[in-house]
This record gives structure tokens, C-alpha cells and sequence, in this order.
């Protein structure tokens, strides 16, 4: 099954209405495959001429809510949504000064410990993803 598929069944099963909206915004984010501000979601094609900001922010806010989408980033004007994925991972960088952000290449070391309280507590589907802050090399220099 394609992720995009999995994306619309999982968001039917989580008791959100199936528009026109909401799909686009699901294919949005799976295309891009990173973390978008509303502005690049609403700008991007698939969005642009199906709804206004306050719509897809709702519709964001509604996926959040029902864990799909993860909200990142530091301050309201620089707000990134991402698609939370079962099975896959990131960790970012986030630059508390311009708000950029970027995905961490290197290996992520929390697994271990992920492995861990996954023996101690005796959760399931355990996923975590990290945010670590900072000023990034242009606003640092
Ligand atoms: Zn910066
Ligand atoms: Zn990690």
C-alpha cells in the first residue's frame, strides 16, 4: 500500500472527514518529504487553489491532534509541520534566531535508550523525535 493510502485510511480511522483539503495537504507533505512551514503548504500546488491559511492550519491542528502530523520549530512565524510516520524517524536542528530547520544525518544514539524503556515499561510502538536548538552558522556569524 502506498504511503499516501495508509495516510488517508489512518486519517478516516482517526474520525477525520475525508475533503478535498485534507487530502492535499496529506500529499503535500508526502511528496516534500520534510518539514513545511503553512506558507510553503498553502503556496504549494496541490493546496493553492483548494483552500485559504486558516483552512490548512485547522486541518494541520486537527492531524496533530490525532498524532499524524508533528508540529515543529520555534516560534509562531516560523512554525514546520512534518508527517509522523510509523517506522521512521527524525531529529532536527532548529536555529532559535532565523527559526531554520534541518533534519540530523547522523546516527541517531536514542534507540538504545528507546529499546530500553521499551523493555522497562512495556510500551509498544515506542518512536521518539528530537529537537535540538541553537543559532546556525548565518546567524551565528
Ligand atoms: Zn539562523
Ligand atoms: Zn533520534
Amino acid at each position: 500500500m502506498s504511503l499516501h493510502k495508509d495516510l488517508l485510511e489512518k486519517a478516516k480511522n482517526s474520525g477525520l472527514r475525508r475533503t478535498k483539503a485534507l487530502e492535499a495537504i496529506l500529499t503535500c507533505l508526502a511528496e516534500h518529504n520534510r518539514p513545511m512551514t503553512l506558507s510553503e503548504l498553502t503556496s504549494c500546488g496541490h493546496l493553492a487553489e483548494q483552500c485559504d491559511k486558516a483552512t490548512v492550519f485547522r486541518l494541520l491542528q486537527r492531524l496533530s491532534d490525532k498524532g499524524m502530523v508533528r508540529r515543529l520549530g520555534f516560534h509562531e512565524r516560523a512554525a514546520y509541520f512534518t508527517l509522523l510516520v510509523p517506522g521512521v524517524h527524525r531529529d532536527y536542528l532548529i536555529c532559535t534566531d532565523c527559526g531554520s530547520i534541518e533534519a540530523i544525518e547522523a546516527p541517531c544514539p536514542v534507540h538504545k535508550l528507546e529499546e530500553e524503556i521499551r523493555r522497562e515499561t512495556g510500551f509498544v510502538g515506542l518512536y521518539h523525535e528530537l529537537e535540538f536548538f541553537g543559532c546556525c552558522p548565518s546567524c551565528a556569524g
